[in-house]
């Protein structure tokens, strides 16, 4: 289908655009484009989704991913791990003794703070990492395709680098604060949830934080010795592209089904 017959479908007149305008329009990050004379009617309702499922994975104050965005993420990548069996971690961060921030100078400095660590985390990580903001003054970081002997590195660079920042929140005023890592890699060759992942992520913080604070701890998970062999006869049939592959599920289930109702039978 040519665009100019896609968009002689479209009369924007029939379409109930200003709640989601309104809603562009009050995020200071968002593109609102008027619809112009030259844009064709297609070209605009797509940018206007496009800047609402922006607006849907972000959050609002650091520009960072979103929790719902990070979930998101982490179960693509519990797929990616447990096909391939490459090492993925996660970091928790949690800012150390932030309400004091917000107690002696205010919630718009610790706002600041917030925007500021976010930069940081950001520059701390590769492209192909994500960071989100997870919760209140808490961070976390997914770092796909990272060796298991790098993890106390990487997250002691992140944590040094945020202990060196230098946050200005006036002219007269520089704040430093520091954070607490949790980190854990997700499991190999296991199929796991985002949910015991980021338990296993939050232990570790919690000990960061028993410990002292401004420190990392990274779960040290036993590595699963798993022969070649053994991997393919586990992940080898997983190409869910392959028919032969569904059709043997197939019959063996109805086998083992039949097999156990006779067993119960007996
Ligand atoms: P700890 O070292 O144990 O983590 O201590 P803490 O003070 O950082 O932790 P606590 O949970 O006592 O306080 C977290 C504070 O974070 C309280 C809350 O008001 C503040 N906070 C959460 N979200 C925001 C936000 O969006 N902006 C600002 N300015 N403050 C926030
Ligand atoms: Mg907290
Ligand atoms: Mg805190």
């Amino acid at each position: 289908m040519s665009t100019t017959t896609a968009s002689s479908l479209i009369d924007l007149r029939d379409l109930r655009l200003d709640d989601a305008r309104a809603l562009l329009l009050h995020d200071a990050s968002s593109i609102t484009p008027e619809p112009q004379a030259s844009d064709s009617p297609v070209a605009y309702v797509q940018s206007i989704i496009d800047n609402l499922c922006d607006l849907s994975l972000k959050d609002p104050l650091t520009g960072l991913a979103n929790r719902r965005h990070f979930r998101n993420v982490m179960s693509r990548e519990i797929d990616v791990v447990a096909r391939s069996g490459e090492h993925a971690l996660l970091l928790m961060m949690d800012i150390d003794h932030f309400k004091k921030v917000n107690d002696t100078y205010g919630h718009l400095a610790g706002d600041m703070v917030l925007q500021a660590i976010a930069k940081c985390l950001s520059a701390c990580v590769r492209p192909m990492d994500t960071v989100a903001r997870y919760g209140g003054e808490e961070f976390a970081v997914i770092l796909p395709s990272c060796q298991v002997t790098y993890g106390q590195t990487v997250a002691e660079r992140i944590r040094e680098t945020v202990e060196a920042l230098r946050i200005t929140i006036s002219p007269l005023i520089t704040l430093q604060v520091t954070v607490s890592v949790g980190g854990a890699y997700a499991p190999e060759w296991v199929r796991s949830t985002t949910a015991l992942w980021t338990d296993r992520a939050d232990v570790q913080l919690y000990r960061a934080k028993s410990e002292g604070r401004n420190r990392v701890f990274i779960d040290q998970q036993r590595e699963i010795a798993v022969s070649a062999e053994e991997k393919s006869m586990l992940f080898g049939p997983l190409s869910m592209e392959d028919p032969a592959w569904i059709e043997n599920i197939s019959a063996d289930a109805s086998g083992v089904a039949a097999g156990s109702a006779m067993n119960r039978v007996n």
